[in-house]
């Protein structure tokens, strides 16, 4: 049973983020997530992520649990009938590797779920479009213990639905909002044969359209939004920063980003920005307020222009939920990832003594004799955009600080100096701070 109460919640709601792939459920981690969400290779709705084979997902489980976080199974597609017959064991395997929740959007795979990994939590998925208490009480009669709510409830709505259920409840936070009835939708499937409701939207919705007079082809009249707002497919992306401490005083249990089709530099940001907010607010909910820093890593990376969505539509700065103009905004790009060097690969221990643990944002210790004995710090990087002298990296640290570098020296692996560096490639470089593997480094501009 949920503990909060009418006069409000002090716990502090999960932070929920998306894994598309085992090293995205590392950086997710190793910027503070409490739980992470991902799919096996099948039976999940983001069938364009790269997704974790069998193996990779027995280690996020294993990682999250010797982190002391979570790890959930996206299981949300709806089935096919030709589907059923591989469920079982795939669900039989995921309560054998003791995953710590299965995320369900099919009453048929429910009852599966039920009977083949009846000791998995069954979280039910967006997809169900829950928008009431009676719906939430339905799901739970039929075994569900978590809930998240429907994009299309206001927030008053989710007040008294926390009133009235004692189910954990979850809400999307942040990321890219589908313009369909909780994403029940048939364009992407129609215009190119890839079908939202299994996983493989091609988001034709965001796409840019004209309109064509049958007699005269070739003529494409341009579509502009007028002052009533006519452009209906093109949403912008959720953003509830501000909104953390509302949430979590109604008692939220968890507080779900979305994009695991996104990259590192989105994953680290967006969960470094929620952790210091969920972690503010709960150190002072009176004084919760959002940070010019947290804000600008959301805005330092590629996402449309953002919105409360529906849970806040009357605080919109501009009434709009959608933008028919704005495509896009990237004014920073990842520059790079910080790979473990030879030496923490063969060193293995922290600065304490007990075993490393880069997903915990551990500093590796430094072997004897290795630069580290100085106040520099040789870097690996694997570089993900073009790097050259001069060219400013800033190191997004897991507690939320930046440290800010210019290139100047760097070399390749087997020492030769370099001056430009092209994607996929790795360096090395000396710098004035300490990284850790997986950390994400940005562009300055
Ligand atoms: S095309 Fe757009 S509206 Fe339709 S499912 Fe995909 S994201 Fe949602």
């Amino acid at each position: 049973m949920n503990d909060a109460c009418a006069g409000g919640s002090r716990r502090k709601p999960e932070l929920l983020a998306p894994g598309g792939s085992y090293e995205k459920c590392r950086i997710a981690f190793l910027y503070g997530a409490d739980a992470v969400y991902a799919a096996g290779r099948d039976y999940s709705l983001r069938g364009y992520a790269k997704n974790l084979d069998l193996e990779e997902i027995a280690a996020a489980a294993t990682l999250a649990r010797s982190l002391g976080r979570k790890f959930y199974a996206a299981v949300n597609a709806f089935a096919l009938e030709t589907d059923l017959a591989g469920l079982p064991p795939y669900l039989r395997y995921l309560q054998d590797i003791r995953v710590d929740g299965l995320i369900v959007s099919d009453p048929g795979v429910i009852l599966l779920a039920r009977r083949w990994a009846p000791d998995i939590p069954v979280h039910l998925s967006t997809q169900a479009n829950t928008m009431n208490s009676l719906s939430v009480r339905f799901w739970q009669e039929q075994g569900v213990s978590r809930v998240n709510l429907a994009r299309e409830i206001h927030f008053e709505d989710l007040a008294d639905i926390r009133r009235n259920t004692s189910a954990e409840l979850e809400v999307f936070v942040h990321g890219a909002m589908c313009m369909s009835y909780s994403g029940r939708c048939l364009l992407s499937a129609f215009l190119n044969h890839r079908s939202a409701n299994r996983g493989l939207c091609s988001q034709p919705c965001r796409w840019s359209y004209r309109l064509v007079e049958e007699k005269r082809p070739g003529r494409y009249f341009p579509i502009h939004e007028d002052a009533r707002g006519t452009y209906i497919f093109n949403s912008k992306d959720l953003c509830l920063l501000e909104d953390v401490g509302k949430l979590a005083a109604l008692g939220v249990d968890s507080l779900k980003i979305e994009g695991r089709m996104k990259g590192a530099l989105y994953l680290a940001a967006t969960v470094r920005s929620y952790r210091h907010a969920i972690d503010r607010w709960h150190a002072s909910p009176e004084g919760y307020r959002v940070e010019s820093g947290w804000r600008e890593d959301l805005d330092r990376m590629s996402h449309r222009p953002y919105t409360k969505g529906l849970l806040f539509p009357d605080e919109e700065v501009d009434g709009e939920t959608v933008d028919a103009a704005t495509p896009y905004l990237q004014t920073h790009t990842l520059a790079a990832l910080v790979r473990p060097s030879t030496e923490e690969l063969l060193g293995g221990e922290n600065r304490n003594g007990t075993p490393w643990n880069p997903a915990a944002g551990d500093l590796p210790k430094p072997p004897d004799g290795h630069p580290e004995a100085t106040t520099e710090h040789w870097t690996t990087l694997e570089v993900r955009h073009r790097l050259s002298t001069g060219t400013a990296l800033d190191f997004l640290n897991p507690d939320g600080s930046t440290s800010r570098h210019v290139l100047d020296a760097f070399e390749d692996l087997r020492g030769n100096p370099m001056t430009v560096a092209h994607p996929n490639s790795w360096v090395r470089l000396r710098l004035p701070f300490p990284t850790v593997p997986l950390q994400v480094v940005r562009m300055c501009s």
